[in-house]
């Protein structure tokens, strides 16, 4: 590891204990509205269920961000109202003028791009040069595909004994997104793109530790003219906020990613609705590394999986290698582990940030010491970054471990892969490795032999699988995970058959009143 810079304060002007009492938080230099978003106007929280607010704090450095308004039962319920009482008016707005003003969003989030990068890096931590370049284009992406695809959107109609079918996409009604803290506005422009296009109204509830670029995402889609009460947001803990959401009998669906726990909870309590629900959850994917790969190919995939602090749902995180050329894929590993540069994610030099909490932290270490109990060694790593304190946790590699161990078969959500070998020429061993675990999200491969990647993909219990790459994700491609990785897939056109009831006309040729 390159030696780390000192990290300075995220607001150098706060101070650390009574944050300002007023609506606005001002978070790197730009204001942001701690308020809910319910019908389009601002609310503070007037629940009975909830205190008024909660503190949000930087993963940067600890200091506390903004006060924000914590929604409870009420906030829940007046958000969904809005949602159903905008619903009718919205699925009526033309597609053409749905697609426009997802358009005009598009253009708001281009035109504040500086500002969201600035203020999600703040509140989440990941990179600043990632955001600018690379997330908030997306997030713009989102909503401009999804627009677009709206208006494609059709299926050949079909004849049954003379008999017409016409196949049509119909709103569903207001949607209920949840999203987590790993990549905040990505993930609810992800969602919020294709339920707004479909012509279903939304209630977003961002995740509690990053609220931040919500609110700021519905003040762009206010001015860009989204009418009143099509998107709302509500803030909160998932306990207080999030249940009532995903209980409440006016939601038509649920779309979720973050956790299996909390996904297993929103299915229960959606099942007395009969809400469909998309689940996007955790993972434990696999990096196999064939002795025929490319072997400095495989090291950068391998070291890509620290990529934002490895708080990333499709990271694959064991790396399962061909026996022959262990040392020399943990040789050119190991070459790039140190040239990584930790430290404050604002920096342009910065490759790996903090991670989201205290709390989180001490989980991923939690894994990390019991692995080492256990008799796994760190050959990189292997606990918290002492010199820069606060989040920052090393990179770690881990060998000698068993496939039926904690480290192996659950989801850390930090930067810790684990090392395993298989037999020279035992494909089968490999993949039985590769598929070990109850999650089933993504699997990478590294092999210089086309017939084997087929084979081998094909055998992949997984959502996606990539073949000597990692990450490439188009829009149009189904995104989702198999077992506990999830349920559904969203993407392209699947996105639209999620959030909208598809319905056939059968037309008989017969019947027709005579004109003329
Ligand atoms: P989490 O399940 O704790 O929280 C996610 C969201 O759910 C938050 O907004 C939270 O407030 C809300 N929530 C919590 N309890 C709730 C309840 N009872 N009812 C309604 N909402 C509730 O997950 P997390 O720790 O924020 O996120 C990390 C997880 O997300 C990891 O498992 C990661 O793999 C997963 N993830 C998956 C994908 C994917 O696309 N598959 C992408 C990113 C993250």
């Amino acid at each position: 590891m390159a030696p780390p810079a000192p990290v300075p304060p995220v607001n150098p002007s706060g101070s650390p204990h009574s944050p300002p009492p007023s609506h606005t938080a001002t978070v790197a230099g730009v204001p942001v509205d701690t308020r809910h978003w319910i019908g389009g106007e601002r609310l503070a929280s007037a629940s009975a269920t909830a205190p008024a607010t909660f503190t949000d704090h930087s993963p940067i450095d600890g200091a506390p961000l903004a006060e924000i308004a914590r929604g409870g039962v009420a906030e829940a319920r007046a958000a969904v109202v809005a949602a159903r009482d905008a619903f009718p008016a919205w699925a009526a707005t033309p597609p053409a003028e749905r697609a426009r003003l997802l358009h005009a969003v598009a253009d708001g989030v281009e035109a504040r791009a500086e500002d969201l990068a600035a203020v999600e890096t703040a509140d989440n931590g990941a990179l600043l040069r990632s955001h600018r370049r690379g997330v908030m284009p997306r997030v713009a992406h989102n909503l401009r595909y999804f627009a677009d695809r709206l208006l494609a959107l059709a299926h050949d109609d079909f004849e049954t004994r003379g008999h017409t079918n016409h196949v049509s996409w119909d709103p569903a009604g207001p949607a209920v997104l949840i999203t987590p803290w790993n990549a905040p506005l990505m993930l609810a422009s992800w969602k919020i793109a294709p339920a707004l296009a479909a012509g279903n109204t939304v209630v977003l509830k961002p995740a509690e530790w990053t609220p931040l670029t919500a609110s700021l995402f519905a003040d762009i889609a206010h001015e860009a003219g989204l009418p009143a009460g099509v998107l709302n947001v509500v803030q909160g803990y998932g306990a207080e906020v999030g249940e009532p959401l995903v209980a409440d009998p006016d939601v038509r669906r649920i779309s979720f990613t973050g956790s299996v726990p909390t996904a297993r909870r929103i299915a229960a309590a959606s099942a007395a609705h009969l809400v469909p629900c998309s689940f996007e959850l955790g993972g434990k994917s696999p990096l196999l590394v064939f002795a025929d790969a490319d072997l400095e190919l495989a090291a950068d995939l391998a070291v890509e999986q620290f990529d934002n602090a490895g708080q990333i749902c499709l990271a694959a995180t064991r790396i399962l290698v061909e026996e022959s050329v262990r040392d020399a894929f943990l040789g050119h590993f190991l070459d790039r582990v140190t040239k990584l540069t930790q430290g404050d994610p604002r920096d342009e030099t910065t490759d790996i940030g903090p991670n989201i909490h205290p709390r989180h932290v001490e989980r991923v270490d939690g894994f990390v010491r019991r692995a080492l109990d256990a008799g796994a060694k760190a050959v990189t790593g292997g606990g918290r970054n002492t010199a820069l304190g606060g989040n920052y946790y090393l990179p770690t590699l881990l060998t000698d471990v068993a496939q039926h161990s904690e480290i192996v078969q659950e989801e850390v959500f930090g930067p810790v892969l684990t090392l395993q070998t298989f037999p020279d020429g035992d494909e089968d061993e490999a993949v039985r490795l590769a598929n070990g675990t109850r999650f089933g999200l993504a699997a990478t491969l590294a092999t210089g032999d086309r017939e084997r990647a087929g084979r081998v993909s094909a055998r992949f219990v997984a959502g996606t699988v990539w073949v000597n790459c990692f990450f490439v994700r188009d829009l149009s491609a189904p995104f989702g995970g198999s077992r506990d990785s999830g349920i559904g897939r969203e993407g392209g056109d699947w996105s639209f058959d999620f959030y909208c009831d598809l319905k056939n006309t059968v037309t008989a040729p017969k019947g027709w009143a005579r004109h003329g």
